[in-house]
């Protein structure tokens, strides 16, 4: 065999395969009653999914075939590609963060002593979070990200953006976008920003101050 029929082969092979939906590390009803079955349901299994099922349709025959969604994020021009690429990146680090109440621990060692270096104390950096969401007008996303010195920042996003893009690293996301709460909350969002701490998954989120 001539060797470019073996590196097409090889390229062909090589190549990420059709994006797909992540499975979530709970059941769908693990984070009542902070998230309701129906809205991780509908959030999951229908937003997510349509931004999954966007990329598969949007990234063939592109100059990102081949490129993982990390990939897109930090390389697409703004437009429908890097909007989907940047909502499937969100929501696989959004839906991964969460543990049920009944499972939840504190958070500690590495990650406490970060936040309280960076933020003076874990209430102040969740006030703070929670404050830069209620200020997002319209879609958008609150990181906490790690610049490339390992400091910690909290960053705001307009629609599907991730501080990736700018090379920072995402450590927490907290989601704006009225499908993540409207359903359960109506009007009162900040009741379920405040009770999204009370689900968060430290190991993580410790996990991801590590890279
Ligand atoms: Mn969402």
């Amino acid at each position: 065999m001539c060797t470019t029929l073996i590196s097409i082969i090889i390229m062909a092979t090589t190549k990420v395969a059709a994006y797909t939906l992540p499975v979530l590390p709970y059941p769908s009803d693990a984070l009542e009653p902070i998230i309701s079955e129906e809205t991780i349901k509908n959030h999951h299994g229908k937003h997510l999914a349509a931004y999954v099922n966007n990329l598969n349709k949007l990234i063939p025959d592109s100059e990102y075939e081949g490129l993982l969604v990390e990939e897109i994020v930090q390389q697409a021009a703004d437009g429908p590609i890097y909007n989907n690429a940047g909502q499937v990146m969100n929501h696989r680090l959004y839906f991964e963060q969460f543990v049920p109440v009944s499972q939840y621990k504190a958070p500690n060692g590495r990650v406490i002593n970060a936040l309280n270096y960076h933020f003076g104390n874990i209430e102040a950096f969740k006030k703070q979070m929670t404050d830069a969401a209620m200020s997002v007008f319209g879609s958008g996303w609150v990181w906490l990200a790690a610049d490339a010195e390992g400091r910690l920042l909290i960053v705001t996003e307009p629609g599907g953006g991730n501080p990736w893009r700018r090379g920072l690293t995402p450590i927490l996301g907290i989601d704006c976008w009225e499908h993540s709460w409207y359903l359960d909350y109506a009007f009162d969002k900040r009741a379920h920003y405040d009770g999204l701490w009370k689900i968060i998954n430290w190991d993580v989120i410790d996990n991801r101050m590590s890279m």
